[in-house]
This record gives C-alpha cells, structure tokens and sequence, in this order.
C-alpha cells in the first residue's frame, strides 16, 4: 500500500508546475463539455445529478474505485456518521422517491451503510456512466480567451469545460506527523483515512491508537473487543456526548416517511443543519436549575443536541460554556472508575470551541482491562522504534500503530492540485498568506469555479453535510439557470466582496470561543499553515440567508459577462 501520499501535507508551488499557456499547448483536448467535477462523495454525485438534469454535460473524475468520498477512504472500525440517519442522504426536494425508498437500520449510519447508499444512488440515477474511477486530477487550469478550463488527469485524459466544480470534501488530505522512525516500524501502520482496504486483523493484537478526535474515539472501542491492548494515546482531550445510537425499525420508519417534510424543515432551520429544533434560548433566559435539566435532558437524547438545540450563547459565553465543562466533566466522572484517568479524559478547552465526538464506549473502554490511556501532554512521542512507541515514560510494544491524526481541513486538498485560474494564478499561490473566498463558494481570479462544500468560510464544521450540500447546490443551480437567462457565460466573485464577506467572517468567529482553541477548525494541526478559523461560525440559517440575498440581488458580488455568442 502506498503511504507516500499521505505522508506529505503538500502545496504546489509556482516552481514545480507548468504555466497555463505551455500546459495548454501541450494539452491535445479530447471532449468540450459543461462540467467537469472533481470527488465522487455526496456533493460530487449531487452536482453531477443536478447538472444533468439542467442538460448539461459533465464528467466526475474521482480518484478511489468506486463512489462514497469520504465514506470510501474512511473504512477504519467504528466508521459511522454522527449525523441522525434521517437527514444523512439526500432530500425530498433532490429526490422524493429515492428519499421515501431508502431505509436506514440504525440511527448513525454506519459506513458500510452508507457507502452501500451513495452506490445504490449512483446506480439509481446512472451516475456512472459519467465517472472516471481511479483518476486523479493533475491539473486545471483556466484559459481566459477560450472561458474554458482544461482538465488533465494523471491517467493522461484531458477535458475542457465551461464549469468546474472540485467536490473534494473538507477532511479529505489525511495529516501523518512526522514521527522520528516511523519508517522503521517493523508491524503494520496506517493512517486512518488510508486503512487497508483488505481490512486488518486486530485480534490478540497489540495496538496503539495515537490520537483521540472523533476518528479514535469510534475506533477504540471497537478494537479493544478484539485485540490484546489498546493504548490510545492522547495529548488534548475532546468533549465527547453519547451518541445513543439503536436500530430503526418498520414503525420508525413509518413515522419518519409520515414527517419526512418536517424533519427536513428543522433540519434546514436548525444552527447545525440538524433534525433538531433550534436554540431555546440565550442562557441568561433560564435559571441554572433550569440550564442544569436542559444539558441533561440533551445528553439523554444523545447526538447534537447538547451542542445545536440548547442555549445559543453556549460557544460565545464564557460563564455559560463553563457550565456545559462542568457538566460533561461529572458526566465523564460517571463513567470512568479510575480517577486520574477520568480527569486526563476530562475537557479543558470551552465546549464546541473543537468538533465535539460522538461516542459509542469510548469513556466505557477505559474501564476494560486492555484498554491504557497514555497522556501524550506529559510525555510526548519521541520516536517509533521498530516494535513500538517511544515515550519520556517509557516504550510500548506493539504490533499495530493506528494514526487517527486528522487532516489538513478545507485547504489542504485543494491547494495540493494544481488549480489555475485568469492569468495562470495558482490557487495554492493565492491562498499562500491563509484562504480567501466569496461564501465559501467562489474564489475571485478563478471564473466559473464553484467550491462545492469544499470552500472554506462554508459553515460545514457545524453543519450536517448534506444539508449544507443541498443548500450550495441549490443555490448554484439557480445561479447557473440565471446566467442562462441573462446570457451570460462566465461568472467570477469580486474581490472587494471577498474582503467583505472575510471581515464579517472574522467578526462573526471573534464573538466565539472558536479562534482561542488549537484544533483543525483553526488550521492550528497543521504545521506552517495560517491560523485562521476555516468555517463560517454564525450558523447554518445565517449563512443561508446571506447565499439567498445575494441570489435575490442578482449576484451583486461577482461579475458576469458573456464571453461567446453561445451560452447555455
Ligand atoms: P482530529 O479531530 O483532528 O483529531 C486528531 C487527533 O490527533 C487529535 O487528538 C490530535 O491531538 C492528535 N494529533 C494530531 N497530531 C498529533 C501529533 N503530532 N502528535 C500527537 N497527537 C497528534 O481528527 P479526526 O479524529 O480524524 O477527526 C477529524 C474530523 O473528522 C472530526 O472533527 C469530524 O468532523 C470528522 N469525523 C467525523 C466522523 C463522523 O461523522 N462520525 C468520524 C470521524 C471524523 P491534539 O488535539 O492534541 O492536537
């Protein structure tokens, strides 16, 4: 297997890449088409199915061998969503009969279930026939005299297109940290986003978990069923909330096809894009007797709705989200029997100011015999050796090293292609200084390019995916319905209402505890990388309304012209 690929958090560089008119001289173009798209996940096949349905042309280039992104590359044990089943597909408003169709068996989807989903979907709406499977995207590059991008995959294939779409996903460039003698390591090692795909046998085996985000927090309990020891290796804790999860069965989803539309209402109303109903309130509305039996009825329920349907200054009031510490710390307590462990376990840093993990046993894991928590914070790794981890407190043997480190979010993957736009102007070059954008949708300089769920400024890290994927969508739809109308053929955001938008990014994320916290929500996991909050914090209904003006003014931040006699 080959982890060379993830190994090297990578930017292109001016130097190491050809310039636009010598790579367009080179290009002997084969097909002229509407669209291309780059990623096969959920946002990728939701743009190649809208856009065929508008008539367009368009081909998918996806590295993997099959659909799912995401759920693809993510195959470790555990893998599930942490979004309610129910609003973790598309919706009616992309396809009703496909929505009343697919029934899932439990509340989180597991990954096995929702890549058998994005196949059936694929299937169902003959997707396939327009996907290039285990091709990757070398380059892209705009030509401005042509409005045309030109599209060249490593499997030597090139396609101009008017429109393109990278669908690369957010978590999708997997971070390895560069661990003194990991290449010595005589067992087996891999990234979590890279796991064999053959699978790996964890029984009777020793296995270190180096890492304790959302990813290990699934995977460790999981393993300890089977293996021998885990030592899950941790530096900074998380704030984990049950997730609660059971089986649907006939009469849930009778309920569920019954108030599919509602569901789907709250999902779009709620701060998180989630199933729930939104913020009750700021916390200063309710005595703390009151706030007490909210955070509790919330942990009950399991999920989000701690964080999404409970007090809406929760990320922004300091006195407010210590409460919330306090409580999940005594929750945490609950669980652990070891006192030190349980405090090593316990958050420090303010709640939602990282991506709270959902868990199934991960607190429980620590009460099993073969499970050891090694608090990395006070004896960091100093190396792998050929049979294990070397730590200031000693080695550990071991014959599996689980990397569960994370990725470099929302950039990391764009700025590793080749991507120009006017001028020959590198992405990778733009965004050298930190990334810059237009709602996390359009990036000026770089015409015609629509960042599907991809961008950063997009409010993913707080939001149900394929709510938020649903919203972009439609939203880009419309836009391309109204260039169409007003004949035009070419559409760039403007600078000065990237400068706007960024500012009110930042004012919006500075009212939080969000930039304060080291996370990949800062870019602060990644070494060398600007730190900046990556997300929009203001919440999923804000962002929308403000995608929504900007349709209803006619686009006033970006420029359209019409290059051709002919558009679409
Ligand atoms: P992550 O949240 O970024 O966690 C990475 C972990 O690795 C952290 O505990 C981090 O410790 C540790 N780490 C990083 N570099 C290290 C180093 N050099 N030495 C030691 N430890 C190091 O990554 P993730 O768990 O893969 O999750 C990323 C995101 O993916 C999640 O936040 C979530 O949005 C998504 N996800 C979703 C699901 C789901 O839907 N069910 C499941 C998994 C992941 P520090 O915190 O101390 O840096």
């Amino acid at each position: 297997m080959d982890y060379t690929e993830t190994r090297v958090v990578r930017r292109v560089s001016r130097t190491e890449s050809s310039s636009s008119e010598e790579f367009l001289a080179e290009a002997g173009t084969e097909a002229d088409l509407d669209a291309v798209i780059i990623g096969a996940g959920f946002s990728g096949l939701y743009m190649l199915a809208r856009l065929r349905r508008l008539g367009y042309s368009a081909r998918l280039f996806e590295t993997g061998s099959d659909v799912g992104g995401t759920w693809y590359w993510n195959r470790y044990p555990g893998a599930r969503s942490d979004s309610d089943s129910t609003v973790y597909c598309f919706s009616d408003r992309f396809d009703e009969e496909l929505l009343r169709e697919w029934e899932w068996s439990e509340r989180y989807p597991s990954q096995p279930e929702i890549l058998r989903y994005l196949r059936w979907v694929a299937d169902r709406m003959e997707l396939r026939e327009d996907i290039r499977f285990d091709t990757r995207v070398s380059s892209s590059v705009y030509d401005e005299q042509a409005n045309r991008w030109t599209v060249r995959t490593d499997a030597g294939e090139q396609v101009r297109a008017r429109l393109f779409f990278p669908a690369v996903g957010v978590l999708s460039n997997p971070v390895v940290p560069d661990f003194d003698g990991l290449d010595s390591f005589t067992g087996q090692w891999f990234h979590t986003a890279r796991m064999p795909r053959e699978g790996v046998d964890f029984t009777g085996k020793r296995v270190a978990v180096i890492g304790n985000g959302a990813t290990a927090v699934q995977i460790v309990p999981e393993v300890a069923r089977d293996a021998a020891h885990v030592w899950e290796f941790q530096r900074n804790p998380y704030h984990c909330l049950p997730g609660r999860n059971h089986r649907l069965d006939a009469d849930d989803w009778d309920e569920i096809h019954t108030h599919h539309k509602e569901i789907w209402e709250k999902a779009r109303n709620n701060f998180g894009g989630f199933p729930y109903s939104d913020f009750v309130g700021v916390g200063a509305d309710f005595s703390p007797g009151e706030r007490r039996q909210l955070l509790e009825e919330s942990w009950q329920k399991g999920g989000f709705p701690l964080a999404f349907a409970t007090f809406s200054d929760v990320a922004e009031n300091t006195a407010i989200n210590d409460e919330y510490l306090d409580f999940l710390r005594s929750k945490i307590g609950e669980i652990v029997r070891d006192p030190e462990v349980a405090e090593l376990v316990m958050p420090k840093v303010p709640f939602v100011s990282k991506r709270p993990p959902i868990e199934h046993g991960y607190y429980a894991a620590f009460n099993r015999d073969n499970v050891t928590l090694v608090d990395m914070k006070s004896s960091p790794i100093q190396s792998v050796t050929p049979s294990g981890l070397r730590t200031a407190a000693g080695d550990y043997q071991v014959d599996i090293i689980v990397v569960a480190t994370g990725f470099d979010a929302f950039t990391g993957s764009l700025t590793a292609m080749e991507i120009r736009g006017r001028d020959g102007q590198l992405l990778s070059d733009v965004w050298a200084e930190g990334p810059r954008d237009y709602l996390g949708l359009a990036v000026s300089g770089f015409p015609n390019m629509f960042l599907v769920f991809c961008g950063p400024f997009n409010p993913a890290i707080l939001t149900n995916a394929p709510t938020l994927i649903e919203q972009q969508g439609e939203w880009i739809i419309q836009c391309l319905e109204h260039m169409s109308a007003a004949g035009c053929d070419c559409i760039e955001a403007l600078p000065e209402a990237e400068r706007e938008f960024l500012q009110l990014h930042r004012e919006v994320s500075e009212q939080t505890l969000i930039p304060g916290t080291d996370s990949w929500w800062t870019g602060a996991n990644v070494a060398g990388k600007t730190r900046t909050v990556l997300s929009w914090c203001g919440g999923f209904p804000e962002y929308r309304r403000l995608c929504d003006e900007e349709a209803a003014g006619n686009y006033p931040g970006f420029s359209l012209r019409a290059t051709t006699g002919t558009t679409r």
